[in-house]
């Protein structure tokens, strides 16, 4: 009645947040939602707004703002109609408790009409509000949340009495109901099969789709919500379901705001060294730049792991010379998995002794075993066929059995490397072939090899790999080394935590104290390269269709494959305009004949024009040696910079 411009709420917490902070630490604050999905995150469960209060700012048009009264600074949460494109995105997710299912079952329902108007005219008898529906041709079942509902065990037992008379009727509780919320909710369901899969381990009584397309929510036991709801927090923002990249909607952790400035990860060294970088993209593009003092400092903070008896570097991720000249100064052996690696390396450092080279190959011909013992490299055989059927070249030789343990692990079902559906390693139940073919050829198994992924965070991964191989090894008679493999992830998400190397370390002593006879060995690639390296390109053209809009750039999937292949997510900035507010919701892409030949998608950046340099971060594994000449474009060049 005002004509108010806006309302504010100065509260004692930041805004509304993408869940309940108390129950997940990580959980974002969000500044910007529209009407209805603030009203739907108000109405399953965040406390901050009583979800009627939206409604006649609604109604009227009038913008609310949620700001701290003890943080006036922070931005706080607007909510309002929105003006700015998103991308879609889950922006909450929260739990409701005390919800009680009322089942219904009756065989003649289907069809019989009038059923649903009398089991629902028994609700509203008892005064009692539904919330979800479920329905089946012979079942109906609902839910009650106490929050809309004076439930007691009276109201409870006189409701079923009455629907008794028209069906079977099952009370389940308490439940749990866990809701997802987010516009266009229908539209993000391929994004959300890991969600699914962790609600596919447990007993979900309903699912609900509300006809908004706002909300999917889960009713489960009550029991499992606490513990649930972190997880799930985490893999929608790992499966790009949730955006939270998307600075113009998510805003810090709620970790963060408690930490302060002192948790700012350290800057990338790209930013200080932007004039270089803009310097060398317009001398030529599109272009790999590489940072070997980043190179050196990651592997002083490996060979800093005392746990670790001896390093090598996987090579695959990136064979810049100049990088394996920095490794093998930082005092680095070397993993190869063909023979092409094995000479490069011999060529690149030929005073590298060539027990410092271990040649892990894979469905190999065997002239390349021949090649890698003639050159007196150590061997990591993965399959029974080579010590069954070339046995005799293996004499009198030391070899590394590579196993596989069961599973894999990986930031995409690409790069998990064990369990059936992968190609690598013996199985468990084939150790023991393997040994009597080694045993009769009078090859000797000195060592046992578990590389189970790619991209891990976990250093729980590592300690249970040693565990098991440890464990393994001790039924063997002359095992020295275990090799536990790579796969040290770097961050790469906004919202990744950096890989506990100390903890790793701490984790990897302690299950060594129990197996003291064993040398420890390992052969992470990525980690040392990965943020050593960035993609430069220039921007070739903009394009709008509808809603979407794309920026071109000279650099497409034959120069990094990663974003097409794993859908892998790569940082992506405008170099030129970087001090400028990232605006527009853009799709970046390269000049390949693909329509996967996205680099980003939905991400945010300032308007880019013709000429402007766009770089993609944390290149420097598995980019440039993975480029291909695809409709005969050059891959991008690399240069150390
Ligand atoms: N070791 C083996 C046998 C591998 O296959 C790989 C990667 O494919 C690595 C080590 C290195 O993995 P990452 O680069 O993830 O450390």
């Amino acid at each position: 009645m005002l004509g108010a411009e806006a309302v504010e709420i100065w509260t004692d917490v930041p805004g509304m947040f993408s869940a309940n902070p108390r129950q997940v630490p990580d959980a974002r604050l969000l500044s910007r939602l529209d009407y209805a999905e603030a009203q739907e995150i108000a109405t399953t469960g965040a406390k901050v707004l009583h979800p009627r209060c939206i409604h006649p700012l609604r109604e009227v048009r009038v913008p609310l703002l949620i700001k701290d009264t003890n943080r006036p600074e922070l931005p706080g949460t607007a909510i309002g109609w929105s003006t700015v494109q998103t991308a879609p995105s889950v922006k909450a997710i929260s739990s409701r408790k005390g919800i009680t299912l009322v089942s219904m079952e009756s065989i003649s329902m289907w069809q019989q009409v009038g059923f649903l108007a009398d089991v629902f005219g028994a609700f509203k008898a008892h005064g009692l509000s539904v919330d979800l529906i479920g329905s089946s041709e012979t079942n109906v079942t609902v839910s009650l949340d106490p929050s809309d509902n004076l439930l007691d065990s009276d109201v409870l037992a006189r409701l079923c009495a009455d629907l008794e008379a028209f069906c079977r009727v099952k009370v389940i509780a308490p439940c749990a109901a866990i809701t997802m919320v987010g516009r266009g909710m229908r539209a993000m369901l391929h994004r959300l099969s890991a969600v699914l899969a962790e609600f596919g381990a447990l007993d979900v009584h309903l699912i609900s789709q509300s006809s908004n397309n706002l909300n999917l929510t889960f009713v489960v036991d009550e029991g499992l919500a606490d513990a649930l709801i972190p997880r799930l927090h985490a893999l929608l923002i790992r499966a790009e379901a949730m955006r939270v990249d998307d600075a113009a909607v998510f805003g810090p952790s709620w970790r963060e705001l408690a930490e302060g400035a002192a948790a700012a990860p350290r800057p990338a060294w790209w930013r200080h060294r932007r004039e270089a970088l803009l310097a060398l993209a317009a001398s030529g593009s599109p272009r790999y730049a590489y940072d070997l003092d980043e190179v050196r400092a990651r592997a002083r903070d490996l060979r800093a792991l005392g746990a670790v008896d001896r390093w090598h570097y996987a090579l695959k991720a990136n064979p810049h010379p100049a990088i394996l000249q920095v490794l093998h100064e930082e005092g680095f052996a070397f993993e190869c998995v063909s023979i092409a690696e094995v000479e490069h390396v011999r060529r690149t450092l030929p005073a590298l002794p060539p027990e410092r080279i271990l040649f892990t190959p894979n469905f190999a011909p065997r002239e390349e075993y021949r090649a890698g013992l003639a050159a007196g490299v150590r061997m990591t055989l993965d399959a029974l066929h080579p010590i069954v059927e070339w046995g005799a070249d293996f004499a009198d030789r030391d070899i590394l059995l590579r196993v596989d343990l069961g599973s894999g692990r990986g930031h995409h079902d690409k790069v998990k490397t064990g369990g059936a559906q992968s190609k690598f390693g013996v199985a468990l139940d084939e150790i023991e072939t393997f040994r009597e073919h080694a045993r009769r050829h009078g090859a000797r198994i000195v060592g046992l090899h578990a590389h189970l992924g790619s991209g891990i965070l976990d250093t729980g991964h590592w300690r249970g790999v040693y565990a098991q191989i440890a464990s393994l090894a001790e039924r063997f008679n002359r095992i020295e080394m275990l090799d536990i493999g790579g796969g040290l992830g770097v961050p790469s998400r906004p919202d990744d935590a950096a890989l506990d190397l100390a903890g790793l370390d701490a984790t990897l002593a302690e299950v060594r104290s129990a197996y003291p006879q064993f040398k420890l060995w390992m052969e992470p690639g990525r980690y040392l390269v990965a943020e050593a390296g960035v993609l430069l390109g220039r921007v070739t053209q903009v394009k709008r269709k509808g809603e979407v809009h794309y920026v071109g750039i000279d650099a497409g999937m034959n120069s990094l494959i990663r974003p097409a292949l794993y859908e892998a997510w790569h940082a992506i900035v405008n170099l030129t305009r970087l001090d400028e507010p990232p605006a527009d919701l853009v799709q970046v892409v390269g000049p390949i004949c693909e329509t996967g030949d996205v680099l980003g998608h939905n991400r945010r950046l300032p308007p880019c024009r013709e000429g402007d340099v766009i770089l993609i971060a944390e290149a420097g594994a598995y980019g440039a040696v993975m480029g291909s000449r695809y409709n005969l474009r050059e891959p991008a060049a690399e240069v150390i910079v």
